[in-house]
């Protein structure tokens, strides 16, 4: 930002307007691409968080009443406006994510998938019926929405994440407020804009910005029944056990390292060709990116070879102008100094750098936040770049003698979002698929990431909780059941007007 341009502050939204935070500290936003500081996020107090809890609490009780399909009709406007606005909210993400234009528009294309499934809520929340279950005994069960229901989420997909939450939660009856990652709020006050414009009424989702403060009033707030977590398995950890203490519903998506089986039998072009943008698309900073490839029996030496080459050939340039970039920056100056600080150790431990990406900088934007793909060859198991999430544009290549041992890897992980296999074989991939330890499985695929109508089913340290964000999972999440056994006895009020069987 030039000297003595002003610095946009974000708003908050609550109750249908967009309102200053009475904030005192604020978190930067900055443009990866370039380096510049280009807003900058407040941190609400616990009070003003409050209030906009409350104020979704009041907004609660008139939406939970409004008709479905009224409740629907507005989600179809916001389908509407999202594909009007499409590139305009593509290039603010890019803006202030640094994801490609081609990604950025295919995580639009995904939020609104979340929206198209939402408007599908009044079949979707059908419940059952029992006719005569006993004597004149008929059952049934509906689906009420709970109440305030809370979503946080990371810096990674700005739009797409909340996309995940909150288009089903309004959809099924409840009202939403809404904590985006301080580093990327901007994406996510678009939404609130277009909310605004489909007609959804005032209170129906709100946004809160800030950090650990503003998170612990959330989960402490009494009105709040339900709370929705995406982010790293630390912090995923702790809303689990702070929420769930404090009595609420939560899901709690974390982490992960994802495992990657090459067998020698794979078809190696195609497979480099996925792995790549596994591995290097939106600059490795996805929960389901190809973190470590494991090189079964031959494959090792073609693999490595060949995805160099592909590295090699990558274009690294800034995303805020460039549309024809493969790869942009990662998110901040902090974070890439923390990937240098790993490909350091990784170099230390005994790793070799097949591709070194370090020190890639487009020469019109030297002073965005650039780390070119990097291969590490030879990499340990044991090691610290095997084991832990880099969360940045640096792929792993492990080699080991046969399936089994490739297997017994992803059981070592102590996460389990996320693992593929690429290979010829039925056999192998029928293994596979039901042996690795992770609870999203590729087979010749690049990134397995479940489309809206099927749930995001991480295990172990990538997920807290019992029901899954998206597909029945989710909007089972966002409900609550309620069972109803109804006996008429023969006699009585207006009985005798009724037909007797015959
Ligand atoms: P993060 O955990 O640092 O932050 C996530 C959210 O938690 C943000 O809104 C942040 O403000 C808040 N937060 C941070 N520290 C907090 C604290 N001490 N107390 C309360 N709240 C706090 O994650 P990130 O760096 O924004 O995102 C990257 C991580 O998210 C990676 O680990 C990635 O794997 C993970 N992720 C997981 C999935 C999934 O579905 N499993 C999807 C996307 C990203």
């Amino acid at each position: 930002m030039a000297a003595g341009t002003a610095i946009e502050t974000v708003k908050l939204f609550t109750n249908g307007e967009f309102a200053d935070a009475d904030a005192t500290n604020f978190g930067p936003v900055f443009n990866p691409s370039t380096g510049e500081q280009i807003a900058r996020t407040p941190f609400c107090s616990a009070e003003q968080t409050g209030r906009v809890v409350q104020a979704a609490h009041e907004a609660f009780l008139a939406w939970r009443d409004t008709p479905v399909v009224e409740r629907t009709r507005v989600l179809f406007r916001f389908v509407s406006l999202l594909e009007e606005h499409a590139e305009d909210l593509a290039r603010t993400i890019s803006r202030e994510h640094g994801k490609t234009h081609a990604e950025s528009m295919g995580s639009v294309r995904r939020g609104i998938e979340m929206v198209e499934f939402a408007c599908g809520i009044p079949t979707l929340t059908m419940g059952d019926t029992v006719h005569n279950l006993a004597q004149d005994v008929d059952c049934e069960t509906y689906h009420h929405p709970l109440g305030v229901c809370v979503g946080i989420t990371p810096f990674n997909f700005p739009f797409m994440v909340p996309l995940w939450m909150f288009p089903v939660a309004i959809a099924c009856g409840n009202t939403f407020v809404l904590k985006p990652s301080e580093k990327v709020p901007l994406s996510v006050m678009r939404l609130a804009e277009l909310l605004k414009e489909a007609g959804l009424p005032r209170g129906v989702f709100n946004v809160v910005h800030g950090n650990k403060t503003c998170v612990d009033a959330l989960l402490a707030h009494p009105l709040v029944k339900a709370v929705s977590f995406v982010g790293s398995t630390p912090i995923a950890r702790y809303i689990y056990e702070t929420g769930t203490k404090n009595g609420k519903r939560v899901q709690a998506n974390g982490g992960a390292k994802n495992h990657i089986l090459v067998m020698p039998d794979a078809d190696m072009d195609r497979t480099v060709a996925a792995l790549k943008s596994s591995a290097f698309g939106c600059s490795g900073q996805r929960c389901m990116a190809g973190s470590l490839a494991v090189a079964v029996g031959g494959a090792g030496d073609p693999l490595v070879e060949k995805l160099t080459a592909a590295a090699e050939k990558m274009k690294v340039g800034p995303t805020d102008r460039d549309w024809g970039a493969d790869m942009g920056p990662v998110i901040t100056r902090q974070h890439l100094d923390g990937l240098l600080e790993n490909i350091d150790k990784g170099l230390k431990e005994g790793a070799k750098l097949a591709r070194d990406g370090r020190g890639v900088k487009p020469a019109e934007t030297p002073n965005g936040f650039y780390l070119g793909p990097t291969v590490f060859d030879q990499v340990d198991p044991a090691m610290h770049v095997a084991q832990t999430e880099l969360f940045g544009p640096v792929l792993g290549v492990t080699r080991v003698g046969s399936l089994d041992e490739a297997i017994a890897l992803t059981h070592e992980s102590p996460y389990g979002n996320g693992a593929v296999i690429y290979t010829r074989s039925g056999r192998a991939a029928r293994e596979f698929k039901h042996r690795a330890a992770a609870g999203m499985i590729g087979i010749n695929v690049g990134v397995p990431a479940p489309m809206a109508m099927f749930p995001f089913t991480g295990h172990d340290a990538s997920f807290f909780g019992d029901l899954h964000i998206q597909g029945k999972e989710g909007i089972a999440f966002y409900t609550q059941q309620k069972m109803i056994l109804t006996r008429w006895h023969d006699g009585g009020g207006a009985g005798e007007f009724v037909t007797t069987r015959g």
